[in-house]
């Protein structure tokens, strides 16, 4: 236990941040006790008590920016997606259209929301657990930060794209306005504390602020950094000091005490959520090869007990061919969330 080095950190830091405030301010100081046991003292806040303005949370729930190349690929030559609903940030809006994501694990989740602008470069944001189901490994990283990044394959309505880097797990970073980003005395990119309440509460560390006078100021986190605090979109947030706490690595036990995980078959057994598909397996309608077979650790995947379950897509672009026959959906085929409301349109039978 660290304990005590904890406890000296925070009152040398304390002590330290006290003696920088001039005399006459010395009232505006607190010290506000985050917990019972009075490990974590919560920062010194030697600013005028920032926690009185506090910044609304959005939670980004995982999804697609595209490039225009990507998105003629997966809807079709010079496709205008539709704008579904303006995000809080403006200029940003999610659009009516999504694609369905597979990984090496061959497993696919299905209504991966588009959102817009389109960009220069396809950018994949994930949640952890996203990337469990789906089996790659994506890395935290800056939005924009993609190169090295993780791969998977796109499916749209049209086509099918493999993306050879550009999945990440966005950071945690805060929109701050000029004005708010002045208040706090924050700089662009600099990385800040932000604490959240409840019976979740938590402080999280290593937020980016991203300061323009285009934004309005918001936290943005993914959705299981928002489950492990219990955020909801509208939440409010407090930037805090946590300097007083020197930052640590993270750091693994040797094997000899690591604890043993709790045996599982959650993600092996029934998934019930219906936009996570299983053990699906994608062809190039071009190629007529497996996408994923061009990464050697997916082909590993492939040829291993995934070989006897190939399963096919059927797309908006296929829906001619089951017009008379009716759909006939098994444990082989997906039918793509689009081609599913088009099938209905048109009066195509899905059995
Ligand atoms: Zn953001």
């Amino acid at each position: 236990m660290d304990t005590e080095r904890l406890i000296s950190d925070v009152v040398k830091n304390v002590i330290k941040k006290l003696e920088e405030v001039p005399q006459s301010n010395t009232a505006d100081v607190q010290l506000s006790t985050v917990s019972e046991s009075g490990q974590k003292a919560g920062a010194a806040y030697a600013k005028t008590s920032s926690q009185d303005r506090k910044i609304v949370c959005g939670v980004s729930v995982r999804h697609v920016h595209l490039s225009r190349e990507h998105l003629d690929i997966l809807y079709g030559k010079d496709y205008e997606p539709k704008t579904l609903r303006e995000l809080y940030q403006p200029g940003t809006y999610a659009y009516e259209e999504a694609v369905t994501i597979v990984g090496p694990k061959l497993n696919a989740i299905q209504n991966v929301r588009i959102l817009g602008p389109l960009r220069n470069k396809t950018q994949v944001e994930l949640a952890k657990t996203d990337c469990v189901i789906l089996g790659v490994n994506a890395p935290v990283r800056r939005s924009g930060d993609l190169k090295g990044s993780a791969s998977v394959v796109l499916i749209g309505p049209k086509g099918v794209v493999f993306l050879d880097e550009g999945v990440i797990r966005a950071n945690r970073h805060i929109h701050l306005d000029t004005e708010d980003a002045s208040y706090f005395g924050i700089k662009d990119n600099e990385e800040v504390d932000v604490r959240i309440g409840g019976s979740k509460g938590l402080t999280f560390n290593n937020v980016q602020a991203r300061i323009s006078p285009d934004f309005k100021s918001e936290m943005h986190v993914d959705t299981d950094d928002a489950n492990a605090a219990d955020i909801v979109n509208g939440t409010l947030v407090e930037m805090v000091d946590a300097s007083c706490i020197t930052s640590i690595l993270t750091q693994v036990a040797d094997s000899n005490h690591t604890p043993p995980s709790i045996p599982d078959g959650s993600f092996a057994s029934e998934i019930t959520d219906p936009n996570i598909l299983k053990s699906v397996s994608v062809f190039s309608p071009l190629e007529g090869k497996s996408m994923l077979d061009s990464k050697s650790s997916s082909r590993q995947n492939l040829a291993g007990s995934q070989s006897g379950s190939r399963k096919i897509v059927i797309t908006v672009e296929d829906l001619d061919n089951y017009m008379e026959s009716g759909i006939k959906l098994t444990s082989s085929t997906i039918l793509s969330p689009l081609a599913r409301d088009e099938a209905v349109k048109r009066g195509i039978k899905i059995m």
